[in-house]
């Protein structure tokens, strides 16, 4: 399927091709056609968007869902400013307020702490911490800022080796895990801090605490209320976030870029200072710029493939080899699997919202497979009220959503997943939910958008972005290189867009305005 803006791109003759269709392919297309390139985006899916994605449930009255992320966090404000910029603004929405989140580990459900970032108590002392870990395990962590700037602090360090050193085994058990294991489908010992969080890893470098940084960051020493319950400082679209995506689709299509779906690139090379695609279909494109934003692994073969297929052919402008070396400094990246259960339910016992907006569960505790939950019903007014519109003659209409997938584990079988999810449901939402409480449910995998940046992954990336500053004619973009979450990506193109302003505003000095 191909679209094509009305509009005519920008002057200039420079070609941009852009190689997936997910948020960061679309805000690179964006900018470069902002820059006055004619930009052509492929992206092997049906829509665009990759991760952020909606369905309906058909026979909860077409009630529409996300499918893959769900909200935004609004730290930065980056992702606000592109929604009001689409104009978007009337459609962001925020969570209800105060029913806050809970933590279900071995030890009980629990309230989950306000104040924490990545599961870093900003109080280690307050009551909610102590509930969670005990007098003992909260006594440690409140050591944490006390102890030396060294401790744990070492490049490449994974969060289970700094956490455990710095603050305890129980900060890192029931704190953190839960939160590497269902926001980021990771294992704490073989994700890098840097990686996970680079605020916390800045931080501790530079405050010499990790409850120091949390207390900076999340809203003054005290820290108490000014941070909001924890899973609220986020933002979300009504009906659901696909709209992002689809509004920078119409944008891009709107300043006369192309956008085709179904298109799967499969090669690349290069001759006479261009690039050449190749997509599954047999078709080459040409193109004098080209941003791989597809996953990690297909740029890696993408750029590896490089000059290969012509043997006799000798490259007059070695970028064909630069390519190669491009590939081979791409930091493994390995995708975990994520299996999503969407079950809307007919069930009054869940008005109580008994686990506040959702919960999430510590690796290791008895009785439930799933990793997260979210009441989505609870969470968000806009999905009661869709719920209630289109489910009119339901007593009670309830919408969750279960997340299955801990590294190295099997993901449960889709045969079943739905009776599985339902006992999960019930357990962690503490209430007795069947089948007769359910109306619809859907399954979703996703199998590559959900990457781990292993130990040493902040190092290859400085080295990957030193080898890709001398090549302008390449740009890699994605959550593996900006971090998971679409806040993090969007601050990575605002910076890429700032970097190209200064660099046309200097060149423009030194050389006269451009044509
Ligand atoms: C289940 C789930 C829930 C999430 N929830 C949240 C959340 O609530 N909040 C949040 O901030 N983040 C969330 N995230 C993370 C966030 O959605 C992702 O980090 C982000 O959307 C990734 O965008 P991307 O453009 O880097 O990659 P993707 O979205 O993976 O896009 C890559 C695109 O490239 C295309 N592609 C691949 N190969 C080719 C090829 N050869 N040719 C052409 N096209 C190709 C793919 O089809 C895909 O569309 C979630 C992720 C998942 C999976």
């Amino acid at each position: 399927m191909s679209s094509q803006g009305m509009s005519s791109q920008g002057a200039s003759s420079t070609r941009t091709l852009v190689v997936g269709g997910g948020l960061a392919g679309l805000l690179a297309a964006r900018r470069h056609q902002r820059a006055g390139h004619r930009v052509v985006l492929l992206e092997a899916g049906e829509q665009v968007g990759g991760a952020i994605a909606a369905q309906t449930l058909d026979r909860a009255g077409g009630l529409a869902l996300n499918t893959g992320a769900e909200a935004w966090s609004t730290a930065s404000g980056a992702v606000d400013a592109l929604a009001r910029e689409l104009g978007l603004e009337s459609r962001i929405v925020s969570p209800r307020e105060g029913l806050g989140s809970r933590l279900v580990s071995a030890a009980g459900a629990h309230r989950s702490p306000a104040g924490a970032l990545l599961g870093v108590p900003g109080r280690p002392l307050s009551a909610e911490v102590r509930e969670v870990l005990g007098t003992t395990g909260a006594l440690r962590a409140a050591l944490e800022p006390l102890l030396p700037r060294r401790v744990g602090n070492r490049p490449g360090a994974t969060v289970a080796e700094v956490v455990r050193r710095r603050l305890g085994s129980a900060v890192l058990e029931r704190l953190v895990a839960p939160i590497i294991g269902g926001v980021h489908s990771a294992d704490p010992a073989l994700i890098e801090l840097a990686a996970a969080s680079p605020a916390l890893a800045k931080g501790l470098a530079e405050h010499g605490s990790l409850v120091r940084t949390v207390r900076r960051l999340r809203g003054g020493a005290g820290g108490k209320g000014a941070a909001g319950s924890a899973g609220t400082r986020v933002h979300a679209l009504t009906p659901t976030l696909a709209a992002l995506p689809a509004a920078l689709h119409d944008a891009i299509l709107g300043a006369g870029g192309i956008v085709r779906t179904g298109v799967e690139v499969v090669g690349l090379d290069r001759g006479e200072g261009r690039w050449q695609v190749r997509t599954a279909a047999g078709e080459t494109l040409e193109t004098d710029r080209l941003v791989l934003a597809c996953p990690p692994d297909t740029a890696r073969t993408l750029l590896a493939g490089v000059g290969r297929t012509d043997k006799d052919r000798t490259d007059q402008d070695h970028t064909a080899e630069r390519a190669r070396t491009i590939a081979a400094a791409i930091p493994e990246t390995p995708s975990a699997p994520v299996r999503l259960v969407a079950l809307a339910l007919d069930a009054p016992a869940l008005d109580a919202h008994p686990s506040g907006t959702g919960a999430l569960v510590a690796p290791g505790t008895p009785g439930i497979r799933a990793k997260a939950l979210t009441h989505a019903s609870a969470k968000w007014e806009h999905v009661q009220r869709a719920l209630a519109e289109a489910l009119p003659s339901a007593q009670a209409p309830h919408l969750v959503r279960l997340s299955y997938g801990r590294p190295g584990e099997q993901l449960p079988d889709q045969a079943g997943i739905v009776d599985l999810a339902l006992a999960d449901a019930s357990a962690i939402l503490r209430t007795p939910l069947t089948r007769d409480h359910l109306v619809d449910a859907a399954v979703i995998d996703w199998d590559r958008a959900m990457r781990q940046p292993r130990p040493g992954h902040r190092a290859a990336l400085d080295a990957l972005t030193a080898l890709l500053d001398a090549q302008d004619d390449l740009e890699l973009v994605g959550s593996w290189r900006a971090g998971t979450g679409i806040d993090a990506i969007v601050r990575a193109d605002r910076s890429l867009t700032e970097r190209s302003l200064t660099h046309r505003s200097l060149t423009a000095t030194t050389e006269g305005p451009a044509a």
